[in-house]
């Protein structure tokens, strides 16, 4: 269990909703959605906003509907929107109600004729870039369009008629009538239609106008009677024009929009747009890459939904922009593997030890708990023979000061066995070392050895026994903590954020582990097995994360 277990951190957000209650705001309920744009796939981030929505709806005894944004028909997919149902599944949370945005494209078409006929919208004929020129500047106030005073009734018949398809996109566009000189230029007529012939992937082609996110949100956010609309800081200038469109429209319930910090990890991007990019481009292998900050991405490298729930607990939500150090999460899925996952024995890079004294066809079958603190994980049999495989360097010629491994003459002992003493290393032509002869201790295993102290203990495998396994070590995707501070993202690329280990020997216990099954290779790392490449015969396992956090060292 991780050390935050049953502390509850307070958040702002909390004692908003705690004070909202003891005022019986809302009836008393609270009412969240998470609200994902279907184009592309949720990652570290968005977790946190996951997080935050089901947990304040759990702990408060209300409800959370997962929510998909579907008003970029272009760029959304029915790929996209099953991956977040997955992901969010995944993740440990179960949803009040699934809604679309497009499920309300015939209401929200209805609420923009309430704008037309209450005066409050009109139908544009500026194209974008007159738009932008009418729009002024931050320290300039904006100029009138020449059909800001168009007549209720050609708004309506102009507005009909665009979603008949009898214009071409972007010909004309329907506009909010705020105030073009007000200092927050979200509230300068912003559009809230515009014509795009684009296929949806829920509605099809049956409209061919589609409405603007901030006129989406707030209206889908009434529909569904959420009483607390969580969303990030960039949102805090829309809110004024999110309450503009609820007031004016008056509908019976009214939202409270509420805005928090995004997620912002050091070595990674939380952007989609940019994950996207990565994956278009080929600089990793789609979006489930185990070094993709991707929930598809760390569930394959091997991370688990609680340690990426207790990271969002950790990390906590605020009001101020902060970078997150990579180190805080990869040590959430440290203290959980730590905890939870079984030990078993690989080696990445062998030699070969031959033990002159063990009998030759003789296989010993020792017995070993899978975990040191959990005898509830049970026991597995690894056997022993005459040739086994030691970590390459686990041996030296020429030891350092300190060297506690095996040394020519030296003893060092073998994880759960025997203690081995090297008589003799073996080199080829070229002077590598290709094996080491060994002798056995029988007397030593479960035991120290007699008159002598052994200081070391090396992991191994028995060669005849042991599997092959190609392991990936993964790295930080960025080799900087802000890819973004480079020209562009793509400089700041870690060219070394994968290295494929294809010699690796694991021991033979693994052939009985699933895809996605997780371990701790003793003195290595936290390993997973791939999900959609290994098979029983050809393991591939990835490297979840370092045993202890060593980057850059
Ligand atoms: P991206 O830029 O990655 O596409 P987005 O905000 O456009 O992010 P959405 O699908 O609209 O993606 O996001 C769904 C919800 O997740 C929104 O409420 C958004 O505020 C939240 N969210 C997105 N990124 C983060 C982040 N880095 N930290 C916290 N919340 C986030
Ligand atoms: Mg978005």
């Amino acid at each position: 269990m991780s050390s935050t277990e049953n502390l509850t951190p307070s958040n702002f957000i909390r004692h908003i909703i705690t004070s909202d209650l003891s005022n019986n705001r809302n009836d008393g309920k609270v009412i969240t959605r998470f609200p994902p744009e279907p184009n592309g796939y949720l990652h570290v981030g968005h977790a946190k906003s996951i997080c935050l929505n089901f947990s304040m709806a759990e702990e408060f005894d209300g409800r959370c509907n997962l929510r998909f944004d579907d008003t970029n028909p272009e760029k959304e997919s029915i790929e996209f929107l099953e991956s977040i149902e997955k992901d969010v599944q995944w993740l440990g949370f179960t949803w009040a109600e699934k809604c679309h945005a497009s499920d309300y494209f015939e209401q929200l078409y209805d609420f923009a004729v309430q704008l037309i006929k209450s005066g409050d919208a009109y139908v544009d004929s500026l194209n974008a870039e007159q738009i932008r020129e009418y729009r002024g500047s931050l320290t300039e106030p904006g100029k009138e369009s020449p059909d800001r005073n168009r007549s209720i009734e050609e708004n309506l018949t102009l507005f009909s008629a665009m979603r008949q398809g009898e214009y071409k996109d972007g010909e004309y566009i329907l506009r909010a009538k705020i105030d073009m000189a007000s200092p927050n230029i979200n509230l300068r007529d912003p559009a809230i239609y515009r014509i795009k012939r684009a296929h949806h992937f829920r509605t099809g082609d049956a409209w061919c106008l589609y409405p603007m996110y901030d006129f989406t949100h707030c209206i889908s956010d009434a529909i569904e009677g959420i009483t607390h609309s969580l969303c990030t800081l960039e949102f805090e200038d829309h809110r004024p024009l999110y309450d503009w469109i609820l007031k004016t429209l008056k509908t019976p319930s009214h939202p409270q929009q509420i805005e928090f910090s995004r997620l912002q990890l050091e070595y990674t991007i939380v952007s989609k747009r940019k994950l996207a990019q990565l994956v278009n481009e080929n600089h990793v292998n789609g979006w489930d890459d185990p070094r993709m900050p991707t929930l598809a991405g760390m569930r394959r490298a091997g991370y688990t939904p609680e340690s990426i729930r207790d990271f969002c607990e950790r990390i906590g939500v605020t009001k101020k922009d902060s970078w997150i150090e990579m180190a805080v999460l990869e040590n959430c899925i440290r203290e959980d593997l730590n905890d939870n996952a079984p030990r078993a024995m690989a080696v990445l890079d062998p030699l070969r030890i031959v033990i002159e004294n063990y009998p030759d066809d003789e296989t010993e079958i020792l017995e070993v708990s899978n975990h040191p603190q959990k005898p509830e994980l049970g026991r597995r049999k690894i056997p022993f023979s005459k040739t086994i495989l030691i970590e390459q360097d686990d041996f030296s010629e020429t030891p350092p000061p300190k060297f506690k491994r095996l040394i020519e003459g030296g003893e060092v002992r073998l994880r759960s066995s025997y203690v081995i003493k090297c008589n003799k290393v073996i080199k080829n032509d070229e002077g590598n070392i290709i094996e080491l002869r060994c002798s056995y201790d029988p007397d030593t295993l479960g035991k120290k050895p007699e008159g002598r102290k052994v200081k070391g203990v090396i992991h191994w495998v028995s060669e005849p026994h042991s599997l092959s396994a190609e392991i990936r070590l993964y790295d930080r995707l960025f080799r900087l903590p802000n890819p973004d501070s480079e020209d562009s993202f793509l400089d700041a690329l870690n060219p070394n954020s994968l290295e494929i280990l294809t010699k690796c020997r694991v021991e033979v216990s693994l052939s009985e582990a699933k895809p996605s099954d997780r371990f701790q290779f003793e003195r290595t790392g936290y390993f997973c097995i791939d999900s959609v490449e290994s098979k029983p015969e050809a393991l591939v396992i990835n490297r979840t994360v370092t045993l202890r956090d060593n980057w850059g060292k």
